[in-house]
């Protein structure tokens, strides 16, 4: 059997126009970009057009871009940069419980630090209250953090919403976008926020490099001390077969967004019809609608997610019984706990993240597969 990969939300493989441009520039493009001489020129020249790229994609300018090791050094950047810098007009700041550790561990590191963080709970379907956010808005708030999109459950927040009640107030806003860009149409500019964190490798681009929207004027402390690249708030000698890959991939991910959406969705819709109608003791945790289109996350009654998935991995099918980041280590979810789930029902969830090659006979083959081993899963349980 074909082996099929619904585990989009921990990776996505290599596009082959990413894979062209970063070998292109691997055999061609050796040189350091900060060096004077032409072959340095060419790879500075590599890295400024693969930001003209990753700025367009997203509605930016070239100067709002500063690249990155990750998405996780470009949240650490937002967070730690931000708040340092603001730490003269307020020092509190407000997130969710619901963020990927790489905002909730700088979050936790402010703490250290002498600032106050307040974490808005979330409802049963993994959404902030407004209501919430405004009660927890002091004068001395400095930073809003709030996901555009959660990894785990799919659960869109409501980024306008925040970014406008925000705007009046002096407090910047940053929005962990890692999940939510390539899937759904997006424009920065129309979003509102001050900081907007993404990453290579969720849209089919390279590992290990990241990107951080800084609107013009947001002032950071960097986290790194040395050469001045990405005007020195990102020093280091700069990835650049990673950069020019990015580039490529954010362009096409961008061109191709309202058709990844559709695709997507149709689907997600698909699979969640079929699994509705044929599995019996089956839940969806997030968002019924406003929801990530490529993700699907279920509990099985009486069944471990991670059973499911090793069960399913030994018919070359990949899924993820949690986040890639905790998977792995056997704890529940912080995100389906913050949920309002029991320990043992957040045991029992499947993350299924579809992505642009999937197709319909993949999600007929999954729903199958699914019913056998549930099948065989609960046949273990009663005898
Ligand atoms: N933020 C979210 C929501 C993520 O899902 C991830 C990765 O899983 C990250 C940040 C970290 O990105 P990276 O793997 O590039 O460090």
């Amino acid at each position: 059997m074909k082996p099929l990969y619904f585990d989009h939300g921990a990776t996505t493989p290599l596009r082959r126009e990413v894979h062209q441009a970063m070998i292109q520039c691997m055999e061609e493009t050796f040189a350091n970009p900060g060096s004077l001489h032409d072959e340095g020129t060419q790879a500075a020249d590599q890295v400024e057009h693969a930001r003209k790229q990753m700025a367009s994609a997203i509605g930016a300018s070239s100067r709002e871009i500063l690249f990155t090791g990750s998405g996780t050094e470009a949240n650490n950047l937002a967070i730690l940069g931000a708040a340092r810098k603001a730490r003269r007009r307020g020092r509190h700041i407000i997130t969710t419980q619901v963020e990927h550790p790489s905002v909730l561990k700088p979050c936790h590191q402010l703490e250290e630090e002498g600032f106050r963080v307040t974490y808005l709970p979330v409802d049963e379907m993994g959404m902030i209250s407004l209501q919430d956010l405004d009660e927890a808005l002091t004068p001395e708030t400095i930073l809003v953090s709030v996901m555009a999109a959660n990894n785990e459950v799919g659960t869109l927040m409501p980024i306008h919403e925040i970014a406008d009640r925000l705007r009046k107030r002096r407090i910047l806003f940053h929005t962990d976008a890692v999940q939510y860009f390539g899937k759904h149409p997006f424009d920065v500019s129309r979003l509102g926020v001050d900081l907007l964190t993404l990453s290579g490798h969720k849209i089919n681009g390279p590992k290990g490099i990241g990107a951080l929207y800084l609107r013009k004027g947001i002032r950071l402390d960097p986290l790194l001390f040395g050469g001045g690249q990405e005007r020195g708030l990102r020093p280091g000698t700069q990835n650049v077969p990673g950069i020019a890959g990015l580039g490529v991939a954010a362009r096409l991910a961008a061109e191709e967004a309202t058709d990844t959406e559709r695709h997507l969705i149709e689907l997600r819709n698909l699979l969640w019809n079929r699994i509705s109608r044929e599995i019996p003791g089956v839940r969806l945790n997030g968002h019924p609608e406003h929801r990530l289109s490529s993700n699907l996350n279920l509990s099985f009654d009486r069944v471990e997610g991670q059973a499911i998935l090793l069960e399913l991995n030994r018919s070359g099918i990949s899924v993820s019984s949690g986040s890639a980041c905790s998977a792995g280590k056997h704890a529940p979810s912080h995100v389906l706990t913050a949920m309002g789930r029991h320990p043992e029902e957040a045991y029992q969830s499947l993350r299924i993240t579809l992505g642009k090659e999937n197709g319909e006979e993949d999600i007929h083959t999954l729903v199958e597969r699914l019913k056998e081993v549930l099948g065989y899963l609960r046949s273990l349980i009663r005898g």
